[in-house]
């Protein structure tokens, strides 16, 4: 008598649960719910990883640059910046906050906490990004507060705290990012550097920080940021330009 085909008994890979025949036949993953998720996003993961790689690969060909097939690669959380008019209604609450606060008595100017020029290949990672933090600032007036229009007024105003408004109302930018701060603009902050709020120049969001220990690295890193689901949007840089990835493999002449 022949004994019956049996599949060997095998745990589920995740949960380490009994699988019955079906799940067994089926793969090594049991059919409860959160195990079947947690396969799902694990084969997502695997996939935009290979998609990164071999776009990676595609690029270092095409500059002829080998190194970048190695750059190690931050993912950032998702963000988009899509750029609108500036509401009416924004503009006349900034610029009455800052009269207000040129009219309240004056707080000592703060002396700039951060000057240390930023490494170039942090300030490629924030334009890759296009200010997911500065979004913060909608709801904050920008982080202008009154040491900082005093600041400002000292620094290139001889203390005039009111010129200091104007030519911070005067930099609130026609288009904005939508839902983002008055001063977040096409290409990013609209102050300059010396008008920006400490915690603006200061913020680093951990794939910043990561990025850069990599400054002057010829390697660089990429940068990448999407849903799990889709091909992420993203781009090799370094101390000296930003590229994007190229979305597709291009084949390669032969
Ligand atoms: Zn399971």
């Amino acid at each position: 008598m022949k004994a019956p085909l049996r599949l060997a008994a095998r745990p589920c890979r995740l949960c380490g649960g009994a699988l019955s025949a079906l799940e067994r036949m089926q793969g090594d993953v049991c059919h409860r719910l959160d195990c079947r998720r947690r396969a799902t996003a694990q084969r997502r993961e695997a996939a935009r990883t290979a998609d990164l790689a071999r776009r990676q690969r595609t690029l270092a060909r095409d500059l002829d640059a080998p190194a970048i097939a190695a750059a190690p690669v931050l993912w950032l959380q998702a963000y988009e910046a899509r750029l609108v008019p500036l509401p009416a209604a924004a503009r006349r609450e900034q610029v009455a906050w800052l009269d207000a606060l040129a009219a309240a008595p004056a707080e000592l100017g703060a002396p700039a906490a951060d000057s240390a020029p930023e490494p170039a290949i942090a300030g490629r990672v924030c334009a890759f990004c296009r200010g997911r933090c500065c979004a913060l600032g909608a709801f904050r007036h920008g982080f202008v507060d009154r040491a900082l229009l005093q600041r400002h007024a000292d620094d290139a105003h001889g203390g005039d705290a009111a010129a200091a408004a104007r030519d911070y109302a005067g930099h609130i930018p026609k288009t904005h990012v939508k839902g983002g701060c008055v001063y977040q603009g096409r290409e990013g902050c609209v102050l300059p550097r010396t008008m920006r709020a400490d915690v603006c120049n200061g913020f680093r969001c951990a794939p910043l920080v990561e990025a850069a220990q990599h400054a002057g690295s010829a390697a660089g890193v990429v940068v990448a940021m999407g849903m799990p689901a889709t091909a992420p949007r993203a781009a090799w840089v370094h101390d000296a330009a930003s590229h994007p990835l190229p979305r597709r493999p291009r084949r390669l002449p032969r």
